[in-house]
């Protein structure tokens, strides 16, 4: 039976029911898996959106303080999300046009993190902008998007 790389982990697998199967049974595969068909159907099916939208709330309303008491938890998160707001920002800034650019290069020209990468959180496939710095340590706003897989030598 044909074997294939895993969409997310990219480690080698047999599909075994479905033959259109692109992740393998890992369950943080198969997380990923659902959480691309979770967003995709709340883009494109209305009564899913709402149905969604109303269990939420209800969860929500059963579970006061939920979120609050996560963040205090998990400061890591709160900066995750900081981070990833500002990236967004700075996306948004630099798509309006290249009169912002000054704003765009100020909040992009900052040191690399040293424990950015560690082996809690090692590189994660995905898509990422790449975008060139200056000796001064000054962005410029054209940016490439790369991909980046990660290979690993794990077969599990
Ligand atoms: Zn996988």
């Amino acid at each position: 039976m044909e074997r294939r790389a895993c969409q997310h982990c990219h480690n080698f697998f047999r599909p075994l029911r479905n033959p259109q199967q692109h992740f393998c049974s890992r369950r943080v595969c198969q997380n990923v898996r659902k959480g691309i068909w979770h967003r995709a159907r709340l883009e494109n099916d209305p009564d899913y959106r709402e149905n969604h939208h109303l269990a939420y709330q209800r969860w929500r309303k059963n579970n006061p303080g939920y979120w609050k008491n996560y963040r205090d938890a998990h400061p890591s998160y709160t900066d995750r999300n900081r981070e990833k707001e500002r990236q967004r920002r700075i996306h948004k800034k630099l798509l309006r046009g290249s009169e912002t650019s000054q704003v765009a290069n100020r909040e992009t020209s900052r040191v690399a993190k040293c424990d950015a990468l560690t082996a809690e959180t090692p590189v994660k496939a995905g898509r990422y902008e790449l975008v060139p710095v200056s000796h001064a340590g000054v962005a410029k706003c054209d940016a490439l998007i790369v991909e980046i897989s990660v290979f690993t030598n794990s077969y599990q």
